[in-house]
């Protein structure tokens, strides 16, 4: 029997289930990429469509966990040494934790942790796990790869054109009754004709460019391994050896790298001074790739026109976080990957990992992040440990 510990965040204010606006989602054949979704055994546990991400909705995992023997905690409180997480933290064999409501496994954790073998993302993005010290631990990380790719891209598309023609503010002057159209259009532009650029052309990133193409936007890239030279030339890529190059030439420029200790503060004041002046910058990676003081500098002094995206440092983010306050942002909760379609596929995929973890069965090399002791399948390929 393995103990389970699940951590979601908290149902929705009006209770659980809510309402729901549509009966369905449509079913996804394949990733872009080929990979296929995930193949779980036997019934699922849930609807695809409904909220499983929250406490209630379980990821669905308690039919099958529970038939086979094993015992499920679901908590929610789990930041502070004496959170309902820590309490349960010695009697684990696997945590799951969701990148939009993260349980910090630190190296102090892993230490209490003496049952661990197994750290689930469920969603994209481990940097919440020490990943150094898991593989110190032996615990492997384990990721639901692509299962919220397309759902992230597609917010990045949505945020760019909010902050480029100033959407977002226009839409508070109607709210609020306004009609002057010059204070709504003093910031407003058209994409079309501008440079974009991305740092990070992996699953995420490549979607993005893919997704901007039909806007007539000239293209730029940089990433750690250059694209193949059927994809650049069909999207007519720049590639740039360093982010420096590329945020010198760009108006819009996304982030999309992982997090881990070297991409840390990528965005600083220093970053900040090569950007042509009025950039937008779209982060929907991780928070702490950029400094977060000198994203507010960078916005009052025009450096930046518009910062816009979901992620923070620590999440949930504190009331008087100065990015819920700086001018010319759109910022959101951490949402992007957690729509319910998303939710659909990394539920399945945590349950798929789950199965093969219990049943003794290899994890998929494109889920794991580390096992054996380092860096494996696509993390190594996307994460540094320094
Ligand atoms: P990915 O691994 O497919 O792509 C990341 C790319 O960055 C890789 O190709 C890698 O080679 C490259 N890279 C790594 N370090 C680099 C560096 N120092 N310089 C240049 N390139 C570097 O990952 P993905 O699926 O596209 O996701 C990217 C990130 O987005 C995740 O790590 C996660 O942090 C974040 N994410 C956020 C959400 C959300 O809900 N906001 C959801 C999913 C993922």
């Amino acid at each position: 029997m393995a103990t389970i510990l699940c951590v979601l965040f908290p149902d929705p204010e009006g209770g659980y289930p809510p309402k729901y606006a549509r009966e369905s989602i449509p079913a996804i054949a394949g990733y872009p990429n080929g990979q296929t979704v995930p193949t779980p055994i036997g019934p699922i546990g849930f609807k695809p469509g409904d909220l499983v991400g929250c406490v209630s909705g379980e990821l669905g995992l308690r039919p099958y966990l529970e038939a086979n023997g094993h015992k499920l905690i679901v908590v929610s409180d789990k930041d502070g040494q004496n959170s309902e997480f820590d309490r349960h933290l010695p009697e684990a064999d696997v945590v799951i934790s969701q990148p939009f409501w993260p349980a910090y496994l630190t190296a102090e954790r892993f230490a209490k942790a003496k049952n661990l073998k197994l750290a689930l993302t469920a969603g994209i993005g481990s940097d919440h796990v020490d990943l150094g010290a898991a593989a110190q631990h032996g615990v492997t990380v384990a990721e639901v790869t692509f299962s919220n790719s397309i759902s992230v891209a597609e917010h990045v598309v949505m945020t760019v054109l909010s902050l480029v023609r100033n959407y977002l503010p226009s839409h508070e002057v109607a709210n609020y009754g306004g009609w002057n159209i010059a204070d709504c259009v003093s910031r407003s532009y058209d994409l079309e004709g501008m440079e974009f650029g991305t740092i990070g052309a992996g699953r995420i990133g490549l979607a993005v460019l893919r997704r901007l193409k039909p806007f007539d936007v000239r293209l730029h890239y940089h990433q750690r391994h250059r694209l193949s030279e059927d994809i650049e030339r069909d999207l007519g890529l720049t590639f740039h050896p360093t982010p420096q190059s590329l945020v010198q030439v760009c108006d819009v420029v996304n982030l999309q790298v992982p997090l881990y200790p070297s991409t840390e503060r990528m965005f600083d004041d220093a970053m900040f001074a090569l950007m042509k002046p009025g950039s937008y910058l779209i982060n929907t990676a991780r928070g702490k790739l950029c400094d977060r003081d000198a994203v507010v500098r960078a916005l009052k002094r025009g450096t930046l026109a518009g910062y816009g995206g979901d992620v923070w440092f620590p999440q949930p983010a504190p009331p008087d976080h100065p990015w819920r306050t700086m001018p010319h942002q759109g910022m959101t909760p951490h949402i992007s990957g957690a729509s319910l379609s998303g939710q659909a596929r990394y539920a399945a995929g945590t349950l798929e990992i789950l199965q093969n973890f219990l049943d003794g069965k290899p994890i998929r090399s494109e889920y794991l992040i580390v096992a054996g002791g380092a860096l494996s399948g696509v993390g190594a390929a996307s994460y540094g440990l320094k």
